[in-house]
């Protein structure tokens, strides 16, 4: 398989399963407290990707480079719990670029 020994991690990883992109908490307050982070969330649930990314890269993304282990096992234990790999835990409208992604399958 060839793994790296640190994990890549985006953005939309840790959006798509409201992971704090800070302290790498589950369902952190700084997710709705932070204006800028609030409004990144806000983004990507409306399904403007594109810019929820610019957010995260121009704020967030100098704090992965610390806990990058960590958000993944972070990660690796959300979706064990919520089965998100095999798509049960969608319950939000699909971000539209998904969506065409889809449509257009
Ligand atoms: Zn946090």
């Amino acid at each position: 398989m060839g793994e790296k020994n640190l994990p890549f991690i985006k953005g939309k990883d840790l959006m798509e399963r409201n992971i704090c992109p800070v302290c790498g908490k589950m369902d952190c307050i700084f997710l709705t407290k932070d204006k800028h982070c609030k409004e990144m969330m806000d983004l990507y649930h409306s399904g403007d990707i594109a810019k929820a990314n610019k957010i995260f890269m121009q704020r967030y993304a100098q704090f992965l480079g610390m806990q990058r282990l960590a958000l993944k096992k972070t990660i690796d234990t959300f979706d064990s719990i919520t089965h998100f790999t095999q798509g049960n835990f969608i319950n939000k409208p699909l971000p539209s670029d998904l969506n065409s992604a889809i449509t257009s399958a």
